[in-house]
C-alpha cells in the first residue's frame, strides 16, 4: 500500500488526508501542536455563514477517526522533506512515497507595529484575541465594563511596507465587518467605526454583509488609517487618524481597539526553499507550479501543497485544495506506478 505524508493537521491537510485514505492510500498526517485544527480551534463564528468553527472541526476529526489507514501523529514536527522523506524535529527519519505540505501561515504579530500600542495599552486587542473572547463568553474591557465605542483596524500587517508584508491578506476585510457585527449585537448601544484603507469583499455573501454592517447594523466605515494611539487619564484610548474622503483629521475616544492582524508566511517555508529546493514568492509564501491548472503541485515531483501555505485562503478554499491536492497525489501515485511497471519489463 502506498504511503503519503501531510504535513499539518489544519483544516486542509485533514481534508488532504481524509480525501488520501478513502483512494486506498496509508496516510501520516504530522501535527506539531498538541490537537488537529490549525488556527480553527481559536475561531469561534466562521464567515459568512457563522457556522461555529468547532461544527467544521468536530466533522473532519469524525472523518479522520472514521476512517482506515490514517496515522495522526500530534506534537511532531517536521524539519525537513524530499518527495520519499521527512526529517522530524527530533531527528526521526519517515519514509513515504509523496508529501503533502499543509503547514498554513502564521499570525502577524502586532507588537511590530509599537504606534498602535498592543501589548502596552489596555484594552489594545487583536482580530484572533476577539475571537478567543467570543469563544470564553468574556467579551468586555480590560475593567470588566461594557465597552461603548469600539474601533476596528484593518490591514494591520499587510499591505506594509515598513513590515515588509506588501500582500493582502484577504479575508481581515470580512473578518473585520463579521466581528463588528458581532460586538454590535452583544453591546448594542455601542458606537461601531471600522477604519479600513479599502474594502476587500471577495467572495460569495460576504458583500450582502457589509451592506447589512452598514444598513442595520448601523456599522461606521471610515476610510483612514490610524496614526496613533494613545491611553487617556479616564482609562480609554486616543485615536487619531485622518478620514481620507473628507480630507479631515480625526481624534476620536474609543474604550476598546481591535487590530485586524495579517496572515504571514511561516519562517519554516524559508528553511523549505533553501534545504528542500522548493521555490517561494516573493510574499514569502511558497509558489505553486503554476496558478491553473497545477495550483497544488510543488516545482519538485512528489511533492504538493494545500491550504494556505501557499496564499491567503479562506476556510472553503482551504478545504477545497485539500482534496485537489489528494487527487494529484493519487494521479502522481499511478502514473509512477505505470512508469516504474514500464522500466522492470523492459
Ligand atoms: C483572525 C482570522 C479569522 C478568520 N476567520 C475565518 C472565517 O471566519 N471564515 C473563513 O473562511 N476563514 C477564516 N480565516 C482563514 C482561516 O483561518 C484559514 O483559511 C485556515 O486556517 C487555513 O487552514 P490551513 O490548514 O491551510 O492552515 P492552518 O490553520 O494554519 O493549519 C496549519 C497546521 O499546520 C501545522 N504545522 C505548521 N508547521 C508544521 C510543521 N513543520 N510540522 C507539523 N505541523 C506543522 C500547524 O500547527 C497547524 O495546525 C480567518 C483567518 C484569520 C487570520
Ligand atoms: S483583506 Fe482588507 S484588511 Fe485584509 S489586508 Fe486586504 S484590504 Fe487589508
Amino acid at each position: 500500500m502506498k504511503h503519503v505524508i501531510v504535513i499539518g493537521g489544519g483544516i486542509a491537510g485533514m481534508q488532504c488526508a481524509a480525501e488520501l485514505a478513502r483512494g486506498g492510500i496509508r496516510v501520516t498526517v504530522l501535527e506539531k501542536q498538541s490537537d488537529t485544527g490549525g488556527k480553527l480551534r481559536n475561531w469561534h463564528k466562521l464567515f459568512p455563514s457563522l457556522t461555529p468553527a468547532g461544527e467544521v472541526l468536530g466533522g473532519l476529526n469524525h472523518t479522520l477517526r472514521r476512517l482506515p489507514n490514517i496515522d495522526v501523529r500530534t506534537e511532531c514536527e517536521a524539519a525537513e522533506l524530499s518527495p520519499r522523506r521527512v526529517v522530524l524535529a527530533t531527528g526521526e527519519e519517515l519514509e513515504c512515497d509523496a508529501v503533502v505540505v499543509a503547514t498554513g501561515f502564521t499570525l502577524f504579530d502586532a507588537r511590530i507595529k509599537e504606534e498602535y500600542g498592543y501589548g502596552i495599552y489596555d484594552n489594545v486587542i487583536t482580530s484572533a484575541d476577539l475571537e478567543e473572547m467570543f469563544n470564553t463568553g468574556k467579551v468586555s474591557t480590560t475593567s470588566g465594563a461594557a465597552p461603548r465605542r469600539i474601533a476596528f483596524l484593518h490591514c494591520v500587517g499587510s499591505r506594509d511596507e515598513k513590515v515588509c508584508q506588501r500582500h493582502c491578506s484577504k479575508v481581515c476585510c470580512v473578518t473585520g465587518v463579521k466581528q463588528a457585527m458581532e460586538m454590535k449585537e452583544l453591546f448594542p448601544a455601542a458606537d461601531v467605526f471600522n477604519f479600513y484603507m479599502d474594502i476587500r469583499m471577495f467572495g460569495p455573501g460576504y458583500e450582502e454583509m457589509y451592506r447589512e454592517a452598514q444598513q442595520r447594523c448601523n456599522i461606521h466605515f471610515v476610510r483612514g488609517r490610524i496614526s496613533e494611539v494613545s491611553p487617556t487619564i479616564d482609562g480609554r484610548l486616543q485615536i487619531k487618524a485622518e478620514d481620507t474622503l473628507t480630507g479631515r483629521p480625526l481624534k476620536i475616544g474609543v474604550d476598546m481597539l481591535v487590530l485586524l492582524i495579517g496572515m504571514r508566511a511561516n519562517d519554516m517555508n524559508a528553511v523549505l526553499e533553501q534545504r528542500c529546493g522548493l521555490e517561494r514568492q516573493t510574499s514569502g509564501f511558497m509558489r505553486p507550479r503554476d496558478q491553473f491548472l497545477h495550483n497544488t503541485e510543488s516545482n519538485v515531483a512528489g511533492i504538493f501543497y494545500a491550504g494556505a501555505v501557499t496564499a491567503p485562503k479562506s476556510v472553503g478554499e482551504s478545504l477545497n485544495e485539500g482534496t485537489a491536492a489528494a487527487r494529484g497525489v493519487i494521479e502522481y501515485l499511478a502514473a509512477k506506478e505505470c512508469t516504474d511497471n514500464s522500466t522492470i519489463d523492459e
